[in-house]
């Protein structure tokens, strides 16, 4: 089954959206299957940016992602790295839907509280960098009441 990184950053951190975050996903009929909150150092922000390293914001975002801790988490479902950019909503706040997280909760794109994995190549190899001893290995009783 496909799986996308999605990370609370920490602006979504300190203003208590963890939880409304999370159930948006939970509530959808995706499965958590790795959660945990951490502060990353910069070579580490760096990293999972490196294909923006080139990008005017870049020393910007990488202090965004360092100022505080974040929570990384993958969560599972059909087409959820897609569906999940849409819950996400786009990444300027002031093109996102309202409705989306980003639409809802953001105003500004160097703040603009979420990640999620763009692709599902992507997703893999972010997972592989966040959750190095793999994720946990379990599946929901709901599942037959999600899925046909
Ligand atoms: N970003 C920014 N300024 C920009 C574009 C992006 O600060 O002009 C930040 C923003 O926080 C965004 C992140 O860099 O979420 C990664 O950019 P990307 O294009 O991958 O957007 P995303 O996949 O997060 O929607
Ligand atoms: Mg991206």
């Amino acid at each position: 089954m496909e799986q996308s990184f999605i990370m609370i950053k920490p602006d979504g951190v300190q203003r208590g959206l963890v939880g409304e975050i999370t159930s948006r996903f939970e509530k959808k009929g995706f499965l958590l299957k790795g959660l945990k909150l951490l502060s990353v150092e910069r070579p580490f922000a760096e990293k999972h940016y490196e294909d923006l390293s080139s990008k005017p914001f870049f020393e910007g975002l990488v202090e965004y992602i360092i100022s505080g801790p974040v929570v990384a988490m993958v969560w599972e479902g059909k087409n959820v790295v897609a569906t999940g950019r849409k819950i996400i909503g786009a990444t300027k706040p002031s093109e996102s839907a309202p409705g989306t997280i980003r639409g809802d909760f953001a105003v500004e794109v160097g703040r603009n509280v979420i990640h999620g994995s763009d692709s599902v190549e992507n997703a893999k190899k972010e997972i592989a960098l966040w959750f190095p001893d793999g994720t946990v290995n379990w599946q929901s009783s709901l599942h037959r009441w999600i899925y046909e």
